[in-house]
């Protein structure tokens, strides 16, 4: 009941809000033909949506905008893999060493590490701040899903800050500021695949319901975007703070720390895969490229400047893709993880759990290199072994060792 009254009452400030609209209708002209040279962002945060969830979920929109975009599923977020130390590095262009957001207890004052520079007492400045002091009279808004994300960025620099108390608030509030105010910088943040991944597990069916529930979420927003009628410049990044393990994150785990980041619309290669490293202070920046704004020598974010047309990046460092590391079937007595101990004649099968690169092994102990045996079929070993073994693509070590 509560959330419904919520719902009416804001659908009611909306329509006050479009009939004022029809008053300055001369204004909003102007504003429409400044609007077909503008670049308008939008970022789209799902607190702990992990690659997994976006790969086992029925995902049409995200599909979608992956194939219409550039993206990669495997960005890092910053350690702590914490949703504060993350949506702050998000915005703020830079990691918890400058910003000093190093745990969800931060508090502006309650903290350890000072930032190195500040918009605000306590607080490094935001895309919002920058985006609000070099573009004074645009549109800039939040509307999150996680009060906590409030705390994080100056409250001036926005002329629309919401927290609606439901998901599907959250992409109404959004939709109807998108369509209304064509808002030269929008930031949406979603928080229910996290509550799922919190209380049903990362991975679970559960889960996976949550991210589809996303998807349609976005699609909102999407529609909402392409009714405002600034779609063809607009530009969409849609990510998340850090992925998940069992019921929990903020470890170092590849499945905390990979998130995905995809970019589209205004400026971006359409299906393109990208190949260079991604990291969670690169959000900021590439906003900030998308829209011309200068950033400070306190922020280290780089735009993703690869995923844009006409931008060639080429370096011998692209990210290297985690593969898992090789299984042992039926594991014998006595197998751990980094070899195994046999006390009779064992079998020995090793399985590759990904769909391309090939097992090579050990029997001494030593690390497997792209000169060792490569496993094709099972080994009978007679005496006590450790064997190592690891995935290698193309002579590359490729994941970690088992
Ligand atoms: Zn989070």
């Amino acid at each position: 009941m509560l959330i419904k009254h919520r719902v009416k009452k804001y659908t009611s400030i909306i329509t006050l809000t479009i009939g004022m609209t029809s008053l300055w209708s001369c204004d909003y002209d102007k504003l429409d033909k400044m609007g077909s040279e503008t670049t308008h962002v939008v970022v789209i945060g799902f607190d702990g949506l992990s690659p997994d969830g976006l790969q086992n979920a029925d995902t049409p929109t995200f599909d979608t905008m992956i194939e219409e975009g550039a993206s990669t599923m495997h960005a890092r977020a910053v350690l702590p893999t914490s949703s504060s130390t993350n949506w702050a590095s998000m915005i703020m262009g830079a990691g918890p060493e400058q910003h000093g957001i190093t745990s969800n207890a931060w508090e502006r004052d309650n903290l350890t590490l000072p930032a190195v520079t500040q918009s605000e007492p306590f607080l490094f400045p935001s895309i919002f701040h920058l985006i609000r002091e070099q573009r004074t009279s645009e549109k800039i808004g939040a509307i999150y899903h996680w009060g906590g994300f409030g705390r994080l960025f100056e409250k001036n620099a926005v002329d629309f800050d919401e927290n609606p108390a439901t998901e599907e608030e959250t992409a109404v509030n959004a939709s109807s500021y998108i369509k209304v105010e064509k808002p030269l910088f929008t930031f949406v943040h979603f928080d229910h695949i996290d509550h799922a991944g919190h209380e049903f597990g990362h991975g679970t069916k559960e889960y996976y319901h949550a991210v589809e529930k996303a998807d349609s979420l976005l699609a909102e927003i999407m529609k909402a975007i392409t009714e405002s009628g600034m779609a063809d410049n607009t530009m969409v990044i849609i990510s998340s703070d850090h992925g998940g393990k069992g019921k929990g994150h903020g470890g170092e785990s590849m499945e905390e720390i990979e998130i995905p980041f995809i970019l589209w619309g205004k400026g971006i290669k359409k299906d393109y895969r990208i190949k260079y490293p991604v990291y969670q202070y690169d959000n900021a920046a590439t906003v900030a490229h998308a829209l011309q704004i200068k950033t400070p020598r306190a922020w280290i974010g780089r735009p993703v400047l690869e995923a844009f047309e006409g931008e060639n990046v080429e370096d011998g460092y692209p990210t290297l893709v985690q593969l898992k590391k090789p299984r042992l079937n039926r594991p014998a007595k006595g197998y751990a993880a980094d070899g195994g101990l046999f006390n009779d004649e064992a079998q020995l099968v090793l399985q590759n759990p990904n769909a391309y690169g090939e097992i090579r092994y050990t029997l001494n102990g030593a690390m497997p290199t792209k000169e060792s045996n490569t496993f094709t079929q099972s080994i009978v070993l007679k005496e006590n072994t450790v064997v190592k073994s690891a995935i290698f693509v193309a002579d590359k070590l490729s994941s970690r060792v088992s």
